[in-house]
């Protein structure tokens, strides 16, 4: 079957141009002009995908993208924006998103980024709950806590976290990590791993500068140093 993506963007001309191209990639669009249809087809219809405009009328992009993780809605979302600036973007992926675009972009540029987006990797079900210090994640409900407030991860942070968890103690290299939690199979692409290590560790540890949980192997990967201390 197709994979359905929304497109939540108030531009009418990008979103004609947009839905027509992402038509003919294959995919079954539907669109929504402003915030608040956009977070009702949302919550009421699923989806895929998520392409989700930051200046929106109505109810912006950001305040769409937490609510959306609060309520428990896992959908990639991909933001658009025509902002450039840094704080953005970090609060966008601080807030659960998994990729952001700025405009003006190149539609193949937005296309790679779906495919690595949408890309299927086998959602395994975990088992237990682990607590570190105050955060507390659980892989079969993939809810993680800390001091008993949700903690924002996208879906990708949290398959992230779960296979560090998983092989806490052992080294898993960059490449390793791309393969089993991205499904992707090229070296080239390691950044990406760096990039969500960094947002798992701005929302995970006490200080993000001196990580306790998720150590860097130097040439390697990375560690998981938390135990595995409830069963
Ligand atoms: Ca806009």
């Amino acid at each position: 079957m197709n994979e359905s993506i929304l497109l939540i963007e108030d531009e009418a001309d990008l979103r004609s141009v947009l839905s027509v191209r992402l038509r003919a990639e294959g995919y079954v669009v539907d669109s929504a002009c402003d915030g608040a249809e956009g977070f009702d087809k949302v919550t009421t219809q699923p989806f895929d995908l998520i392409i989700l405009d930051i200046m929106l009328p109505n109810r912006s992009g950001l305040d769409i993208c937490r609510d959306l993780r609060q309520a428990g809605f896992a959908t990639p979302i991909l933001f658009l924006s025509a902002r450039h600036q840094t704080n953005d973007k970090v609060l966008a992926l601080k807030l659960g998103g998994d990729d952001y675009v700025t405009k003006p972009f190149k539609a193949a540029e937005l296309l790679a980024r779906i495919e690595v987006l949408l890309r299927r990797v086998p959602i395994r079900m975990g088992h237990g709950v682990h607590q570190f210090g105050s955060i507390r994640v659980d892989l079969r409900r993939a809810e993680a806590t800390r001091d008993e407030k949700p903690l924002y991860l996208s879906a990708r942070e949290f398959q992230l976290l779960r296979y560090l968890i998983e092989h806490a103690g052992n080294t898993v290299s960059r490449v390793e990590l791309l393969r089993s939690v991205w499904g992707y199979d090229s070296a080239t692409l390691t950044r990406t791993v760096d990039m969500h290590v960094a947002c798992l560790r701005e929302k995970l540890e006490e200080n993000p500068r001196h990580p306790a949980l998720i150590i860097t192997v130097p040439g390697v990967g990375y560690r998981f140093a938390g135990s595995k201390d409830l069963p």
